[in-house]
């Protein structure tokens, strides 16, 4: 007997669904994509705990008859291919013909469908890949989908889903992605019941964009010229290099209606932003891409949202010229900005008020790998060396911590003046010093607020700031607000995913508030809690103190240098900033000797 069988439809499935429903909001994406291509305008999702106990939507859509309501949720069933030539021409969001029964056969499954031809509408309910129930039902015109109970009955699977909040901000990702490429279909998102978020139908896809990135950004944005090349065509926005993100979440690509990660695209993007941004920062970018149908594999990833461009090339080099374009036009004095070419909303050349300077600048001293030339001597009584060009730290030992801490390491220094507007130049007895003010200040303001030194010393805004961020990151910010409050810094929840920052620790008085709270947040989604509510609020005390501390290029006064030095003694760790880089480097008189040969 054969030791190899076919397996049975209902496994066969439930392995599919492996591949495609990695989640709720895997459900959520591939309901949607059937609505938008039964041409629905109009798409309400509704969740309960996350999509864990329901997601339910319903559209106005082409619908179904009764026996193609039966087929659809067979396997490899569908209406969008019949041929083999059909699958190098993809139309439409869906072709797998893989997502209605995989999702039906882990979940108990409801279908509410009319075509508006037959009188009656049809419904069929499934558990677990078997149909309970065929009948006859009234029912507009258009789909219901309803999935309940997903993964009951894969445990595993079910086990591996994260927090209601988590879950959900991904569903709200997902829909905002999907909302982004179909400005004209109103969509709406509600979560137990509530409101999350309603994306109103956009005759100006600009209106849609700005809704899902945010209307913060709204006049950073610059439209692309839209380009026109052999059968491709680009369009979108690019957000101005001073907004930038910390992750690529700011970056959105829709390929034909369809949004997905791909690599070429955002090589391209980087490339146009070439010479614009920070190391490690992100652009803000929409793209909308068109590209004929037979020039790209969109049968690539089960979940559909990786494809494969025939000529990658040509789409590298559509995108990296229109993004610098873009941005060349909104370098000019008068720059084109969001809603009109030539409105002057959008001014250029405020580089040095926006925050976001890299935290250790980045043009440190030469030195010479081969430990030649400029090479820096590595002495004992340093407390870096320097191999290979990379900064090595030997670490004393706390006895000798202690001893270094009595000799007075800053507060006695005698300063020489500021080199390049950046570093501190200054000499003790014996030593040459070198100190990086921002990394320094940064370390002050970092040990202030970590002990509470601003507590009481926050500043009240004069007009209350109300900033957007997204679902996911709304509900992380949320959880640090008591948190935040020893520090100075009043913020509170302002309904959806509004907050509104009422006081400011008074370190941060001087400085826009806005990116520091959208930074905190991303940071927060990228890392969340994982290693423990402590290191989370690290992570924030040191963007704050990033954002509060004295920039590169700024030229310091005698006194204000003679104060940070003062304050630079009394840190814990007067020796490396919050992210653990240097924050100076020494000299001793020895080792310069020995450089130039006067002692060998
Ligand atoms: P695919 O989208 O890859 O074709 P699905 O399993 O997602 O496969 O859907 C199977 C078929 O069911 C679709 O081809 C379509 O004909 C039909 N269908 C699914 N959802 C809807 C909907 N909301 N409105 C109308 N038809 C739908
Ligand atoms: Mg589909």
């Amino acid at each position: 007997m054969s030791k190899i069988k076919i397996l049975p439809e209902i496994l066969s499935n439930k392995i599919a669904a492996g591949e495609v429903v990695e989640r709720p909001a895997s459900v959520v994406k591939e309901l949607v994509e059937n609505s938008l291509d039964a041409n629905s305008t109009r798409i309400i999702i509704e969740v309960e705990k996350g999509g864990r106990s329901l997601i339910r939507i319903s559209d106005n859509g082409i619908g179904m008859s009764h026996d193609d309501a039966l087929l659809a949720i067979e396997r490899y069933a569908t209406s969008k291919i019949y041929t083999d030539s059909d699958l190098f021409s993809i139309n439409t969001l869906g072709f797998r013909g893989e997502a209605l029964p995989s999702i039906a056969s882990v979940s108990c499954f409801v279908i509410e469908t009319n075509d508006g031809n037959d009188e009656a509408g049809t419904r069929i309910d499934i558990k677990g890949g078997i149909i309970k129930k065929v009948s006859e039902i009234g029912a507009p015109r258009g789909t219901l989908i309803i999935v309940q109970h997903l993964f009951f009955n894969t445990p595993v699977r079910r086990k591996f889903l994260k927090t209601i909040n988590t879950e959900m901000g991904h569903i709200a990702d997902t829909v905002a992605n999907i909302a982004l490429g179909w400005p004209d279909v109103r969509f709406s998102l509600l979560h137990n019941g509530k409101k999350v978020k309603d994306w109103v139908a956009a005759s100006d896809p600009g209106d849609r964009v700005a809704d899902v990135l945010g209307k913060d950004i709204r006049n950073n944005l610059h439209r692309i010229v839209p380009h026109r090349t052999g059968g491709v065509s680009l369009s979108g926005w690019v957000a101005s290099p001073q907004v930038t993100r910390s992750t690529s979440r700011g970056i959105y690509i829709c390929v034909n209606g369809r949004c997905v990660r791909d690599r070429t695209v955002q090589h391209a993007l980087f490339e146009g932003f070439a010479g614009r941004l920070m190391k490690g920062q992100f652009p803000m970018a929409v793209l909308f891409i068109n590209v004929p149908a037979d020039e790209v594999d969109v049968n690539v990833h089960p979940r559909k949202n990786e494809i494969r461009f025939l000529e990658g090339n040509k789409i590298h080099g559509v995108v990296a010229e229109a993004v610098s374009g873009a941005l060349n036009l909104a370098d000019r004095p008068v720059s084109p900005c969001f809603q009109e070419q030539d409105s002057e909303q959008h001014t250029a050349g405020k580089q040095d008020q926006e925050p976001g300077q890299p935290c250790v600048s980045e043009s440190a001293p030469h030195f010479s790998a081969s430990g030649k030339g400029h090479a820096l001597p590595s002495e004992k009584e340093s407390s870096q060396s320097v191999k290979n060009g990379i900064f090595q730290e030997n670490r004393p030992s706390p006895a000798e911590q202690t001893t270094l801490w009595k000799k007075k390491q800053f507060g006695d220094l005698r300063v020489i003046g500021q080199f390049s507007g950046t570093y501190i130049l200054c000499e003790s007895e014996k030593e040459l010093v070198l100190i990086d003010q921002h990394a320094a200040h940064e370390r002050i303001l970092f040990e202030q607020l970590k002990n509470r030194g601003s507590k009481g010393t926050s500043q009240r805004l004069l007009i209350p700031e109300t900033i957007d961020v997204s679902y996911s990151e709304a509900n992380l910010l949320e959880k640090l607000i008591p948190h935040f409050q020893e520090t100075g810094l009043e913020i509170e929840p302002f309904g959806g995913n509004t907050f509104v920052v009422k006081s400011v620790p008074a370190i941060l008085g001087h400085r826009e508030i806005r990116p520091l709270i959208i930074e905190i947040a991303e940071k927060m989604a990228e890392t969340g809690f994982n290693s423990g509510l402590e290191d989370a609020m690290d992570a924030c005390l040191s963007l704050m103190a990033c954002h509060g501390a004295i920039r590169a290029n700024q030229q310091l006064s005698d006194e204000q240098i003679k104060q940070l030095l003062n304050q630079l003694e009394e840190c814990e760790n007067p020796f490396h900033c919050p992210h653990g880089r240097p924050l100076q480097i020494r000299w001793s008189l020895q080792s310069l000797e020995k450089s130039f040969k006067r002692i060998v």
